[in-house]
């Protein structure tokens, strides 16, 4: 292997030369106290940079062993590395020449903790994927700058953004505790019939909408429990915490505009990851099948069975395999919930705000006017409680409209100024003093919705010359093939990384349909998603890439669903 010192007199040499020299310096690099691969090397100042990747061992990052001595620990320790990385590589990096010259960075964290191809444990030390702007003047290398990066910039990154210290230790040790304490808690809350959980002192609200640090803590209302839904979940690494236990079954969230539902119902939609101490929601822990279900109309579905909601639409069509390039918001929310199912999940988060008022509810005067013939939906109020009953679905939903769920709910929670309390009592006394004057109106039983066999030839990520062209645009799409996946109304995507490792198990699915022709959807889902979980999101491909993140079965069935040129077999049943 030749050394960091040959890479450095290479460089030097490309001074003055043609951009495209750079590619003579792809390879590895020994470097002494770690190596340097360089995987990548673009094509020009203005392309995406060049990416490294640097392989630490742990006798030279010297991180303890307690940092290493569990999987939820390994987890949060790369994810402490990655944030200090990125917070010291703007500073260790200046801009030199052309375009994005000297640039060292790393891909961008979240406020979750997830397991990222940024920063991976692999036996016995870490591998670090960087991104490296290659300097230029116009298109000429600037080789001497080029070389001062590999041999200063560098490795200064990594001893400052990689390396142990003992006056790291406090905060080390707060991050992987907290997040092994999360991991462990939320693994207990199935045990304690929970889906959710909201620890005493949680601070919920978030900077803005599009800041997803928590709330200054002046103006933040602590979360605290009412005593009656109190609930205590032990821990490895200190006295059990105390919060709100949300149970099993329907629950609701009520309370007047303003007062912090749906700020309880966001924070609950992101609780199946874990976030880093100071976050404000580091014990807001949910059950890791909940989905945010929403309207979302001008969506495309295909081929799912929204019958258990919607049925004898006026043009006869067949709601039992629903097919529309432009849903409406009822039919997008009833194809919302099919597909939640068809992916695993018994877990749905709802908010009134974000609902097609004809999908939630139907009143005693609006039955009177039209009839139940002429009304394809069966309102959710009508179903809820088989959902539960029938297919074990717990839902939590927000609803200050509409006193008509009280007769539905377990629970009834209140937030008046921020601060929650035990309404069920209240409320049950209510719907039974005024009871509901509306007549039941489910006319068949709950079901599962039918599985559906995608036609692998319907996923195609070709364009032009190109066999795989596929590029996530932030957290709002990703562009597949000929296709444009809009992902903006799942909201349980939280990074980019995530968008790119989806993008690239969708890549796989046409060949794991053809080859496996009677495998439905929510099988593939959840194999990839099994396997993400076991093996990093590195598994998805082969091209060491710098920028993938984990995620779950949920929002890739989300993304699948939403490729437009998407067909699924007419025929196919289990
Ligand atoms: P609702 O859904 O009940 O109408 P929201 O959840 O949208 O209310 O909250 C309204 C506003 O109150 C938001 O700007 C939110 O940031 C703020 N807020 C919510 N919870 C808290 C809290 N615990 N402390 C301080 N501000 C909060
Ligand atoms: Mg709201």
């Amino acid at each position: 292997m030749r050394t960091l010192d040959e890479l450095l007199d290479t460089l030097e040499g490309l001074e003055g030369r043609s951009y495209k020299a750079y590619k003579d310096i792809r390879g590895r690099y020994d470097a002494g106290w770690f190596g340097l691969d360089v995987l990548y090397v673009q094509g020009d100042p203005f392309a995406a940079p060049s990416r490294v990747e640097i392989r630490l061992s742990n006798e030279e990052a010297g991180f303890p062993d307690w940092a290493l001595s569990s999987p939820a620990r390994l987890r949060a320790l790369c994810d402490w590395i990655h944030r200090r990385l990125e917070r010291a590589a703007p500073s260790g990096s200046r801009r030199l020449g052309t375009g994005k010259g000297g640039q060292l960075g790393i891909s961008r964290a979240s406020q979750k903790v997830l397991a990222r191809t940024s920063v991976q444990w692999k036996d016995p030390g870490f591998a670090i994927r960087l991104s490296v702007g290659l300097p230029a003047r116009g298109r000429r290398i600037m080789g001497r700058a080029a070389a001062n990066l590999f041999a200063e910039q560098l490795p200064d990154l990594i001893e400052g953004g990689a390396c142990f210290t003992e006056g790291d230790a406090e905060d080390l040790r707060r991050h992987v505790e907290t997040v092994e304490d999360a991991a462990a808690m939320r693994d207990r809350l199935r045990d304690h019939g929970l889906i959710a959980f909201v620890a005493d002192g949680a601070i919920l609200p978030r900077r803005s909408g599009v800041d997803d640090r928590p709330m200054e803590s002046a103006k933040a209302v602590p979360f605290a429990a009412p005593a009656s839904l109190r609930a205590e979940l032990e821990r490895p690494n200190g006295p059990p915490v105390v919060g709100m236990g949300i149970r099993e079954g329907v629950n609701l969230i009520v309370g007047g505009g303003f007062h912090g539902k749906s700020t309880l119902l966001e924070a609950l939609q992101t609780g199946m990851h874990d976030h880093p101490p100071g976050d404000g929601r580091e014990f807001v822990l949910t059950r890791d099948d909940a989905v945010k279900i929403r309207a979302e109309d001008g969506r495309a579905v295909t081929g799912t069975d929204i019958s258990a909601f919607i049925r004898d639409l006026p043009d006869g069509t067949d709601t039992t395999a629903f097919t529309s390039k432009d849903a409406s918001g009822s039919t997008s929310q009833a194809a919302a919930i099919a597909e939640a199912l068809e992916a695993g999940s018994r877990l749905l988060l709802i908010d009134e705000d974000t609902s097609a008022t004809n999908f939630m509810i139907r009143d005693a005067r609006m039955q009177a006017l039209i009839h139940r013939d002429g009304e394809p939906i069966t309102p959710l109020i009508e179903r809820i409680r088989a959902l539960y009953a029938e297919a074990g679905v717990s839902v939590v939903l927000v609803m200050g409209g509409s006193g008509d769920f009280f007769d539905c709910a377990d629970t009834v929670v209140g937030l008046r100024d921020y601060h929650v309390e035990d309404l069920t009592g209240e409320a049950r006394r209510i719907a039974a003093e005024q009871p509901r004057t509306v007549a039941p109106e489910a006319p068949h039983p709950f079901y599962l919705p039918r599985k559906r066999g995608p036609d692998p030839r319907s996923i195609d990520p070709s364009k032009g010359r190109h066999d795989v062209k596929t590029r996530s645009r932030a957290l709002r799409s990703i562009a597949f093939g000929m296709e444009e996946i809009e992902l903006d109304a799942v909201e349980q995507l939280v990074e980019t990384g995530q968008l790119n490792a989806i993008a690239a198990a969708l890549v796989e699915a046409r060949g794991y349909f053809e080859k496996h022709p009677q495998a439905d959807l929510g099988m593939w889902v959840r194999e990839v998603a099994d396997r993400v979980a076991a093996e990093g999101p590195e598994s998805l491909t082969s091209r060491a890439e710098g920028d993938f993140a984990e995620f779950r079965a949920m929002e890739l069935a989300a993304a699948l669903s939403r490729l437009r040129s998407l067909r699924v077999r007419p025929s196919f049943s289990e």
